[in-house]
């Protein structure tokens, strides 16, 4: 049994609930405490009592931590890797991956902790001094998706705590294990009693209870639109500041001068690698008809020789499916694109290996028009549509039809095409030539449109959002 950690100690919940392999749905890994409103009330109360010698301490001691958090991840890559694997789906040396960076983004902050800086400008009126410096917010509730499991608390919680708050963070129901070992390292570097605090259990109770809590100053959220959605009106109903990363329907572009093995690594990549399931996939294949029919064989043939078996298998290239709600999810807009008229170029089959999961083939649909449901909704699963276009211009136009906005990709060799995409793409990342996923984490991550809300995460940026600015002005006497 895995239990919250509050105020210092680990807690039972009034529930738990199983943390199950999705590669092998008779291998449970724990059972992992529910928490309840109550519980929720009480890590707010802990926090909000931890917070006024956590921001006023010292940041050297507060740089220290983080440095220790981030040397025990990495130190336990291949651990923390597996266990990532065994709950989430993705292979293990995606789950390794992931844990590595989890380890550098505390790295990283361990140094921004004293790198904080203030300005100092000249005021209109003579003799006065003005200064504009930061400060924590106070409690800060944090929500978190399954997908990744590690890497999306670390690359909250570290900016949050190396700015000064403190902490209360639910993570997604259906893969607690990877944020409760990051809980138990946290606890381990000595962060005193209160200033972090898990609480697992489910959105609509734990979640929501965060949400509207008047002690709780900001939300970030990483998670589904829907639920983005209902975040932000709780949020705005009582002024607390709040961030949203929600889906995508990111585009990746391949006009007919690209090189064709590299646009082809991009889409499998960005297509299938951690099983479709990112917010930053790349979902629309929008292709040049030039470069169409062999761009469209040779991804093919590349979808037919991954592996896709137990994540923790070596060899395997895609994991399965992380629950049997996405399993069902993805397997519906299969029917839907058939409905549509699309082609089913390959793939989408459900799989039996040899132990039981939610196992399926990557799927690729052609003749996909734009205007299709598995062109404008995420489907997040591992599978994609080609959307045969003229010339670039469509192909611009392509890409930004869409709600979303997060990540969008384009394979050429044209200075001229590459440099207008970069600037016309309306997304709040550009790839030139590389897969739509995958990034740095000392650089700002996020989206426009249905795919962000609120100010970036990740690099010195997240400081806009974990930080609130005063301005102050002196009169020297
Ligand atoms: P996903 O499809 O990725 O599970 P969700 O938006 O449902 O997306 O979940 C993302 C996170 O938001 C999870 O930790 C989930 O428990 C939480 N969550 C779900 N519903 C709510 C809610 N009403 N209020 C707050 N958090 C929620």
């Amino acid at each position: 049994m895995q239990n919250n950690l509050i105020a210092g100690s680990w807690v039972q919940g009034p529930d738990a609930v199983d943390n199950i392999n999705p590669s092998d749905l008779d291998d449970v890994i724990d059972s992992y405490a529910r928490a309840d409103a109550g519980q929720v009330n009480d890590a707010v109360a802990a926090a909000k009592a931890a917070f006024p010698a956590w921001s006023t301490g010292s940041i050297q001691a507060r740089a220290g931590m983080l440095a220790a958090v981030a040397a025990e991840i990495m130190a336990r890559k291949e651990e923390l890797g597996e266990l990532l694997a065994r709950e989430e789906g993705k292979t293990k040396p995606e789950g390794i991956g992931e844990v590595m960076r989890a380890g550098q983004i505390f790295d990283f902050f361990a140094g921004e902790v004293v790198r904080q800086s203030g300005e100092k400008i000249a005021s209109v009126r003579p003799g006065i001094d003005v200064e504009i410096t930061r400060e924590p917010l106070g409690v800060v509730g944090l929500i978190t998706p399954w997908n990744f499991p590690i890497a999306i608390p670390a690359w909250k919680i570290a900016p949050a705590l190396a700015y000064g708050n403190c902490v209360v963070i639910k993570p997604a129901e259906i893969a607690p294990g990877s944020a409760h070992a990051l809980a138990e390292i946290i606890q381990r570097a000595g962060v005193p009693e209160g200033v972090f605090n898990l609480v697992m259990g489910k959105g609509s109770v734990v979640g929501e209870a965060l949400v509207n809590h008047p002690d709780v100053a900001a939300i970030s959220f990483t998670g589904s639109v829907e639920t983005g959605k209902r975040i932000a009106a709780n949020c705005a109903a009582r002024l607390a500041k709040v961030q949203l990363e929600m889906g995508g329907k990111n585009p990746l572009v391949v006009l007919d001068d690209a090189d064709l093995g590299t646009a082809v690594d991009c889409a499998l990549n960005g297509a299938f690698f951690s099983t479709g399931q990112r917010c930053t996939a790349s979902s629309r294949l929008v292709v040049q008809k030039g470069i169409h029919n062999a761009f469209v064989d040779a991804l093919v043939e590349k979808m037919q020789a991954l592996k896709v078996d137990n994540a923790l298998l070596e060899g395997t290239q895609m994991g399965p499916v992380v629950d049997q709600s996405q399993l069902d999810q993805d397997l519906k807009y299969l029917d839907i694109g058939r409905d549509e008229g699309a082609k089913l170029a390959w793939g989408g089959e459900r799989l039996n290996r040899a132990t039981q999961g939610f196992y399926l083939q990557p799927a690729l649909f052609t003749e996909t028009d734009n205007a299709m449901r598995i062109n404008q909704e995420e489907i997040f699963g591992p599978i994609a549509s080609v959307i045969a276009v003229d010339d670039y211009d469509q192909a611009l136009h392509v890409a930004n039809d869409t709600a979303f906005g997060l990540s969008s990709g384009i394979c050429t060799a044209s200075l001229k095409h590459a440099s207008h995409f970069k600037r016309h793409a309306q997304a709040g990342m550009v790839m030139v030539n590389l897969p739509t996923a995958g990034v740095d984490y000392h650089v700002p991550f996020g989206g426009r449109k249905g795919s962000s809300y609120g100010s970036r995460e990740q690099g010195r940026y997240a400081a806009e959002f974990y930080t609130t600015v005063k301005t102050g002005y002196t009169l020297p006497l």
